[in-house]
Order: structure tokens, then C-alpha cells, then sequence
């Protein structure tokens, strides 16, 4: 215990040593989360997926932990941008931020099946579609779409029979906009957009509750759902006859371990076909998504047709003008 407390003051004093608004600052804040430091400190478990088997993986998340850049990484991103781990973290190509945000809800959802029986995730629970509610919402961001839809519905989860609807959202706390906001202003940032474009339809016209499940890209997570996580945890102990404190630190692990694992697939997976055939060794060869035609069309002549297929999509892609 004092020994604990001791590196807590040691590390507090580091972390106000450094510069506000620096990276490492932010680092540092991130790792001293809740839920950060599962991924080094739990012990590890093939049956719950706690484990990363590949030597790589277990350095590029401590890499990624204390903000240092990551060894053999492509100089280019597919979509064309200087590559780093901050534009891995945050690039759309390749549709590796929409998994980890579906991954999150997926996981959540699971959970939630555990003690409650009407659980939705896919396909995405629908709000009822509105008749003129939208004319006195307060705030115009609202989601007034007849199509609008949440990404978990629980019904009962706060302990009454009303829905209760999730939506997450998972951000990377080194993005250069976030550095200079403290960390808990990020979220709250966050929490209060997802609540201005959901709260007040779902309360009004769903008659349900929501909550803005907001998380960082290292397993930290917002005030919300942090209190929504220990009330699954306290459901699901009770039901199971187990311990609070141990559901709750699994539950966490949990997401802590989906977390880190899609930030690994960002940082190492292909966002486009050809990507990693290491020929983009000279920017000025390619065209903005990082394809060298003349390299696709030589190579498609030994190829299935299945390859080709994709290779002409690519192709399309990368230029307007079709080759044959
Ligand atoms: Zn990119």
C-alpha cells in the first residue's frame, strides 16, 4: 500500500514536470486512467483473450502507452498522408475506426445479454420516427433522421422497463486538437455532443434513457460509462453469486483488451490491398491512394479471376480513367 502510494506521488510529480499541451503529458495522463494499464498488469489468460502472443503487438502497445513512434512503419499511409501512429489511430481508410467503435457496442452488447433478456445491436436498435417532436427540440443538432438509429438497446438496464440506449464513441486522445483540453474535458466534449444529438429524442419521444458511452483509444472511459459498466458489473454478480470486485475488474480487462487490440489493427492492418507489397518506395511514382498502376496491370495477367476482380477495383479507385 505505501509503496503504491508512493509511486502514484512519484508519478504525479513526473507528470507535472512536463509541458502542458505536450504529448507526453498526455501520455502519461492516459496511462494513469482507470482500465489503461490491464493490458500490462493482468495476469494472462488464453480463456478470456488476455494475451498478446505476437512479440510485436506486446511493443507497439507499450510504444503507443508513453507516445513513441512506431518501428517499421510504411512512411505513407494508403490514403496518401505521412504515416505515423497518431494517423493511424484516426485515418477512415480501410474501415478500421468504424470496426473498433462496433467491436465496443458488440462487446457491451454481449454483457448486457448476460443478465438482461432484450439486448439489440444488430441490426442497429431504430428510433421511432418523428411527427413534428423535432419543432421544439432544444438543441438543432439533434438527430431528426427518420433512419435514426442507436447502437445498443437494452430495455430495463436502469432497473426500470424503459429501453435504455447506448451509443459510443471511441476517440484518440493524442489527436494535436485534443493536447492543449485536459483529459476529462475531452470526454466531457464528447458525452455532450453525443447527448445533444440523442438525449432529447429518446427521452421525449422513445421514452427511453441514453447514455453517451465515450471512450479512448486506450481502454479509458468516460464518467457515464464508467457508472453504466458498474451497474452490468453489479448485475451480473449478483446473478452469478460472484464477487463485485472481481466481475468488474474482468469487465473492464475486457474492453481495455478490445481496445488495445483495434488500436494494433489500425496501426498495423492494410487499408488497401496492395499496401504493404513494400513498392512505394518514391511518393512521386503514386497517385493519391498509394497505387502504382503499371505495377496492378502486370501483375493481374497471372492472376485468378477473383484477383482480378479486385485489382480492377483498386484500379477504378486509384484513377478515373480505365485501364485495360
Ligand atoms: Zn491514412
Amino acid at each position: 500500500m505505501r509503496r503504491s502510494v508512493e509511486v502514484g506521488e512519484r508519478a504525479q510529480s513526473i507528470v507535472g514536470e512536463l509541458a502542458v499541451g505536450s504529448k507526453m503529458r498526455r501520455a502519461m495522463e492516459m496511462a494513469r486512467e482507470k482500465g489503461a494499464s490491464c493490458v500490462f498488469s493482468v495476469r494472462p489468460s488464453e480463456e478470456f483473450g488476455f494475451v498478446f502472443k505476437s512479440k510485436r503487438d506486446f511493443r507497439d502497445l507499450l510504444g503507443m502507452r508513453y507516445a513513441r513512434p512506431a518501428v517499421r512503419l510504411q512512411d505513407h499511409c494508403a490514403c496518401g498522408a505521412v504515416n505515423s501512429v497518431g494517423h493511424s489511430q484516426v485515418c477512415s481508410l480501410g474501415g478500421f475506426i468504424n470496426q473498433r467503435h462496433n467491436e465496443m457496442a458488440e462487446l457491451w452488447g454481449i454483457n448486457c445479454k448476460k443478465v438482461h433478456r432484450d439486448v439489440q445491436v444488430r441490426p442497429e436498435p431504430m428510433l421511432l420516427p418523428l411527427e413534428g417532436e423535432q419543432d421544439d427540440f432544444k438543441y438543432n443538432t439533434a438527430n431528426t433522421e427518420d433512419e435514426a438509429r442507436s447502437d445498443v438497446r437494452v430495455r430495463g438496464f436502469w432497473g426500470n422497463r424503459q429501453d435504455a440506449f447506448f451509443d459510443f464513441r471511441v476517440f484518440y486522445p493524442l489527436a494535436p486538437s485534443y493536447c492543449s483540453k485536459s483529459l476529462k474535458s475531452v470526454y466531457r466534449l464528447h458525452s455532450r455532443e453525443k447527448k445533444r444529438v440523442y438525449e432529447e429524442r429518446i427521452t421525449r419521444v422513445d421514452n427511453g434513457s441514453f447514455t453517451p458511452m465515450v471512450m479512448s483509444t486506450a481502454g479509458g472511459m468516460g464518467p457515464e460509462m464508467d457508472i453504466a459498466l458498474k451497474g452490468l458489473a453489479a448485475a451480473i454478480a449478483e446473478k452469478e453469486g460472484s464477487e463485485y470486485s472481481e466481475v468488474v475488474s474482468v469487465l473492464r480487462a475486457r474492453f481495455s483488451f478490445a481496445a488495445a487490440r483495434c488500436a494494433l489493427v489500425c496501426l498495423r492492418g492494410s487499408r488497401t490491398l496492395f499496401n504493404n507489397r513494400g513498392f512505394r518506395g518514391h511518393v512521386g511514382e503514386f497517385d493519391a491512394v498509394g497505387v502504382r498502376r503499371q505495377d496492378l496491370a502486370v501483375s493481374a495477367i497471372t492472376l485468378s479471376e477473383f484477383e482480378r476482380k479486385a485489382i480492377n477495383t483498386e484500379i477504378a479507385r486509384a484513377s478515373p480513367i480505365p485501364i485495360n
